[in-house]
C-alpha cells in the first residue's frame, strides 16, 4: 500500500478529491466530466496537497468540520514545524472542501510555537477550539482555548492564557504531558476536558468552557502514550487513546464519564509510515467512522502526515471492531 501510494505524483487537493470520487460519484461532486477508476488512485489520505496531521472532527448539522494540524517540515527534516491548523467540511466524508487556515499560534499572545494535536466542540452557539502548543514563559507543553460563531473560523484566543500549563500537571516529570486535548459535554451538560502524555488527565471545565471547574484527575490505562479521544454512543462512554509508541489506538469503555474503565483492546494497528496514529471517532448520518493519519504520501514519514478515514463498526454488545486500514477509504459506500 505505502509502496503503491509513493509512487503517485502530488496532486493537488481539488485533483485528489476528484479522483478520490471516483466515477461512482462524479455526480456528487459536480464534475461529471471526469472519470477516473475506482482503483486508479487511492482515497487514503484524503488530502494530498498538504501535509495534515492530528484529526479532530465534529459534526455539526448535516455538515462534518475536520480540522487537523500542519506539517510543514523541509523535506528529509525530522522535526515537528507546526505554526497553523486546517479545516476541512464535507457533507458525504466523501467530498472535502478546505477553509481558511482558521487558527495559528500567533492567534495566542502566550504562545511560542507548536500547533500540536487540536479538539473542537459545540456549545451555546460557539465553538470552542482546545490546542495544544508550547508556552511561551511557562516551560513545557501547555492547552489553551479558542472561540468562534462560526465552526471554520476565524477563532480569536478566549483566555488570554494559557487553560493548562505544565505545572498544574506533575504525575509525569515530562514537560510535554500537557498535550491532545479532548472535550466532552455529558448528558447531564457537565462538560470534561481529557488530555496527556504517559498519563491520561481529566477535569470537569466550567458552563463557559474556558475554566476548570475542579481538580485534575488521573486515569489508569494499559500503555497510555497520548492522544486520548472521548465520545459516547449507546449509553456506553469510549475513551480511545494511542497505546505504545510507535503508536496503536486501543480503548476503554465506561457507563459512567468518571469511570471506572474497562480496557477493551487494540483497535488500529501502526499507521503506515508513521509512528503515531491519532485517532478521531465520530457518527455522521447513520455511519461511524475512525479518522487518523499515516505517512503514506510521497515523501511522507512521522513528521509528514496525512489523514486517512475509514469505517468504523460496533459489535452487538457495542465494543468496537479493529479499524482495517485501506487505500480505499470511505470511497464508497460499505
Ligand atoms: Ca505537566
Amino acid at each position: 500500500m505505502i509502496d503503491k501510494i509513493k509512487t503517485l505524483p502530488a496532486i493537488s487537493l481539488t485533483a485528489g478529491l476528484l479522483f478520490a470520487c471516483g466515477a461512482t460519484h462524479t455526480g456528487q461532486s459536480g464534475n461529471s466530466n471526469v472519470h477516473f477508476g475506482n482503483d486508479s488512485i487511492p482515497f487514503n489520505p484524503i488530502i494530498r496537497d498538504k501535509f495534515t496531521a492530528d484529526p479532530a472532527a465534529l459534526v455539526h448539522g448535516d455538515t462534518v468540520y475536520l480540522y487537523t494540524g500542519h506539517d510543514e517540515a523541509p523535506k528529509g527534516q525530522s522535526r515537528y514545524v507546526m505554526h497553523d491548523w486546517l479545516c476541512y467540511s464535507s457533507v458525504d466524508m466523501m467530498n472535502w472542501k478546505e477553509h481558511k487556515s482558521p487558527l495559528s499560534v500567533k492567534d495566542f499572545a502566550w504562545v511560542k510555537d507548536d500547533a500540536w494535536a487540536s479538539q473542537v466542540t459545540y456549545r451555546d452557539n460557539k465553538f470552542y477550539w482546545y490546542v495544544a502548543v508550547t508556552h511561551s514563559t511557562v516551560p513545557g507543553k501547555a492547552i489553551g482555548v479558542a472561540v468562534s460563531d462560526y465552526p471554520a473560523g476565524p477563532f480569536k484566543d478566549a483566555l488570554g492564557k494559557a487553560l493548562i500549563t505544565n505545572d498544574m500537571t506533575t504525575d509525569a516529570k515530562i514537560s510535554w504531558d500537557d498535550i491532545d486535548p479532548s472535550v466532552i459535554i455529558a448528558d447531564d451538560g457537565q462538560a470534561y476536558l481529557f488530555w496527556g502524555n504517559t498519563k491520561c488527565y481529566y477535569a470537569k471545565l466550567k458552563n463557559n468552557m474556558i475554566e476548570l471547574d475542579g481538580p485534575i484527575n488521573t486515569i489508569d490505562l494499559p500503555h497510555f502514550t497520548e492522544a486520548p479521544w472521548v465520545h459516547k454512543r449507546k449509553g456506553w462512554y469510549y475513551l480511545s487513546y494511542a497505546y505504545q509508541f510507535p503508536e496503536k489506538i486501543a480503548y476503554a469503555m465506561s457507563r459512567n464519564i468518571n469511570g471506572p474503565w474497562e480496557y477493551k483492546g487494540i483497535i488500529n494497528e501502526i499507521a503506515g509510515n508513521s509512528n503515531t496514529n491519532h485517532q478521531s471517532i465520530i457518527e455522521f448520518k447513520g455511519n461511524s467512522y475512525f479518522i487518523y493519519h499515516n505517512g503514506a504520501l510521497a515523501d511522507a514519514g512521522g513528521f509528514h502526515r496525512s489523514v486517512c478515514i475509514e469505517y468504523l463498526h460496533y459489535n452487538k454488545d457495542g465494543t468496537i471492531s479493529p479499524i482495517i486500514m485501506t487505500s480505499k477509504g470511505v470511497r464508497t459506500q460499505k
